[in-house]
């Protein structure tokens, strides 16, 4: 049996320490099944110590000048960029996921959120609008605001709509909009990108003024420990940014539950969004869920033609968007949907490439395919393979856990599993309608464009879709029609952090990333009069 080594402790008022019931979950290598550390099994009484350190917090943080919080986040991220190596090592052997996708992926994307949210803070702009005495009134400058003019409304560049009621014909009025910060915030983040979420949702808390408990899944919980501990380093004030480790139904419960939280900003489960939205309802918390997905990636006949990408590269781009981090990222094709006419050749094209994928170690650089998360998962995704043959599908390749003589004697009591991508199931089974979240992706064909948007469409889940095609402007057509919150062209992954992140229907509520994010975690005032 191998020693528990590392402690992954709550951080609570800048101090790092046990729950208070001194239980602890153990935490597991996910490719070779080893536990190697425990973190804190918290449960209520450590949640309301938390947000009690937040609260307590609050009033000084968010009094404290714009420069002051964005330096101390851009310190931050140094940090987790002068350790890079160190944090890729633990998110590799936490999740599963190959080492030279945390080095090249998850770590620089978390400095990079807490960079952008600090940038995003010092470029803000007061917003104000004038009405100048007449029908009309025209921003004066600010976030989407045209500087003032004296363009007449309905010109190009002119006044918004607007009335000035009860103002006097010669008054200059001026509504000037202040964000103050909403509050403590809960930030709760799941296991498949642990400190990518994680930092995606603390930077712009942290940005906009708000005190945060973070809840990290418990199955992940070294990064957040680590930023948390960094976070101290860099010399936020205690209290600003605390840690709650612990299960979903008890930590993570409790900080929902807890009064005192303002905003909720959760992403992971559909099922979980939906018992954390009915904690919300009953005081009005502010939430923001990003949930699952059942992404369409929709394959044109024309795919190679004109200037677009080649066939070949349209391939590799569909692979990697069904199988990057075994699957395990809620914008991942799960569903690949081909024009019939090219169904063979893509069919051929697919199970060559993914069969090519070379899976093992996540710590050898060459590997492309790791572990999956945990036991448990594995054996979810497992039983979505076996219903679905059960319900008719033909495996094309993969199908199963890795047999432990094609794994290095290290990882033999990993979590592997093998791609898979499977055929032969109706659009509306449960195969093509729930999310397995895993590395499994199905082939549908379709014929012409209004049932390719029908199939896409036709799920519960409304976060992202990707076309590839050869003509731009047919791209384009169908992209119009996707219920989606992101649509990618011949491309997948593509993220500007300035535009807004989301899912439609069951895929979630309200927008992350930009300006939009920065707001979500303030309340805004409008003070309006005579200047
Ligand atoms: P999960 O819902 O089980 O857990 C996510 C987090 O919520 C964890 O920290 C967990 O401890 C906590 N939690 C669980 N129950 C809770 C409760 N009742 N109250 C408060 N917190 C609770 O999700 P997971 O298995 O960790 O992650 C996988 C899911 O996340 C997939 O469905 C995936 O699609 C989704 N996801 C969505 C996005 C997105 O941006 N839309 C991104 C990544 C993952």
């Amino acid at each position: 049996m191998q020693v528990v080594t590392l402690d992954f402790g709550n951080i609570i008022d800048g101090r790092e320490r046990a729950a208070r019931g001194g239980a602890w979950i153990d935490v597991t290598d996910s490719a070779t099944g080893a536990v190697y550390g425990r973190c804190a099994a918290s449960d209520a009484s450590d949640a309301g110590d938390a947000v009690e350190a937040a609260a307590l917090a609050f009033d000084a943080w968010s009094r404290t000048p714009a420069q002051e919080r964005a330096a101390l986040m851009d310190a931050l991220a140094s940090i987790v960029e002068s350790r890079l190596d160190a944090f890729a090592l633990a998110e590799s052997v936490d999740t599963g996921k190959p080492l030279a996708l945390a080095k090249s992926l998850d770590i620089p994307r978390a400095a990079a959120n807490l960079r952008f949210f600090a940038a995003l803070l010092r470029n803000e702009r007061p917003e104000r609008y004038a009405l100048d005495g007449g029908a009309g009134g025209a921003p004066m400058s600010g976030a989407g605001g045209a500087p003032e003019s004296g363009a007449a409304p309905g010109e190009r560049g002119g006044r918004a709509e607007a009335s000035n009621d009860g103002a006097t014909a010669a008054a200059r009025i001026v509504s000037a909009v202040e964000r103050p910060a909403a509050g403590v915030a809960a930030c709760i983040s799941p296991w498949n990108l642990p400190l990518y979420l994680f930092t995606w949702k603390i930077a712009p808390a942290l940005a906009a003024g708000c005190t945060v408990v973070g809840k990290p899944s418990e199955v992940t919980p070294a990064t957040a420990t680590m930023l948390a501990r960094a976070a101290l380093e860099a010399g936020f004030p205690p209290g600003v940014l605390n840690l709650l480790h612990g299960r979903g139904a008890e930590a993570g419960r409790a900080l929902v539950e807890d009064p005192r939280v303002a905003v909720i900003t959760f992403t992971g489960g559909t099922a979980t969004g939906e018992s954390i939205a009915r904690a919300a309802a009953p005081r009005f918390a502010r939430l923001s869920l990003e949930l699952g997905g059942k992404n369409p990636a929709i394959v044109c006949a024309d795919i190679g033609h004109g200037d677009a990408p080649s066939f070949d590269d349209c391939i590799a781009g569909i692979t990697r968007s069904a199988f990057l981090n075994q699957g395990q990222i809620c914008l991942c094709s799960s569903r690949i949907l081909v024009e019939r006419s090219i169904l063979d050749r893509v069919r051929e094209a697919l199970v060559q490439r993914v069969r090519a994928l070379r899976l093992g170690d996540p710590l050898v650089a060459a590997t492309e395919q790791g572990a999956l998360v945990s036991r448990e998962h594995r054996a979810k995704v497992e039983n979505a393979v076996t219903e679905a043959k059960a319900l008719g599908g033909r495996v094309l390749c993969g199908g199963g856990r890795v047999p432990r003589d094609r794994l290095p004697a290290r990882c033999a009591e990993g979590f592997f599993h093998e791609p898979t991508l499977l055929e032969g199931l109706s659009p509306s089974c449960a195969t093509n309608q729930e999310e397995i979240f895993g590395p499994v992706a199905t082939l549908i064909p379709f014929e012409g464009d209004d049932e390719a948007v029908a199939i896409a469409n036709g799920v519960r889940y409304g976060l992202a879709a990707s076309v590839w095609s050869g003509d731009r402007l047919r791209a384009r057509r169908l992209a119009a029609r996707l219920h989606a919150g992101t649509v990618w062209v011949n491309c997948w992954l593509v993220r500007d952090l300035r535009v807004p992140f989301g899912g439609w229907k069951a895929s979630g509520v309200g927008r992350e990333g930009g300006v939009e994010a920065l707001h979500f975690f303030t309340e805004s005032r409008t003070v309006c009069g005579a200047e």
